[in-house]
């Protein structure tokens, strides 16, 4: 089986191959390595390898892995990749580094009110529903250039731009459809709120090339990287 660091570089070369495909610079793109479920030891692994940022889905595994890790704490970028409750946001503004999944002003808000002073901004993107499935997180497409326009006027926040997760399609033209609708979203909302929003995190595992292919600049991978997830049994 290969190792943390080899996938790691394996990725790399097909994120290097992906940006050269689509005539970008390789330094346009930051891979966030995806550590939910993972240990620790996974991270540090990774961190040896090179990575920097890292992302989390669930608030309390996020909180315990970023206190684990406090040696790394200043080398690290930690992201919140999965969905906030309003009853946890004051911990997260405290601890994380930037939040992909807001979806709500309230949330904004307290994330907003209850950012330390003594850290930088919080960087926030708007999670879109950009397949429109019913199932899914997110705003409608239609809502994002009015939410875009209150949230980057909070203090404690730095809006950076769309976080999407597409519904799963098999073939790369069906991949490249919805992240195509995020980019040119993310284009509408700067001209329509006068914003310059940068970050366009998008693409997973299985979908990484056709994201980059339409701009991405944040890719969120999580199994090429530590291997399959094993969820605790409900
Ligand atoms: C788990 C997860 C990922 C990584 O998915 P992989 O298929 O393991 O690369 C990316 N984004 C979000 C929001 C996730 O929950």
């Amino acid at each position: 089986m290969a190792t943390i660091s080899e996938n790691i570089q394996e990725l790399h070369r097909r994120m290097a191959a992906a940006c050269l495909r689509a005539g970008r610079e390789q330094q346009t793109l930051t891979l966030l390595t995806v550590s939910k479920t993972f240990p620790g030891s996974a991270v540090r692994e990774a961190f040896a390898a090179g990575e920097r940022h890292f992302g989390e889905n669930y608030v309390q595994e996020g909180l315990a892995k970023i206190e684990e890790l406090a040696d790394l704490r200043e080398q690290i970028q930690w992201h919140l990749i999965g969905p906030l409750q309003s009853n946890k946001t004051k911990p997260v503004a405290a601890a994380f580094d930037w939040v992909h999944s807001v979806d709500r002003l309230k949330i904004a808000e307290r994330l907003s009110e209850q950012r330390p002073a003594g850290l930088a901004p919080l960087q926030i993107c708007l999670q879109v529903n950009i397949s429109g499935e019913a199932s899914k997180s997110g705003l409608a497409p239609a809502e994002v250039p009015g939410l875009a326009r209150a949230v980057a006027a909070l203090p404690r926040l730095r809006l950076r731009g769309l976080m999407a997760i597409p519904e799963p399609a098999s073939d790369a033209a069906a991949q490249r459809l919805p992240h195509r609708a995020l980019r040119e979203l993310l284009q509408r909302v700067n001209a329509e709120a006068g914003l310059q929003l940068d970050t366009l995190s998008m693409g997973m595992s299985a979908d990484m090339e056709a994201a980059i292919a339409e701009g991405a600049t944040m890719v969120r991978v999580g199994s090429a990287i530590f291997g399959q997830r094993h969820y605790p049994s409900a």
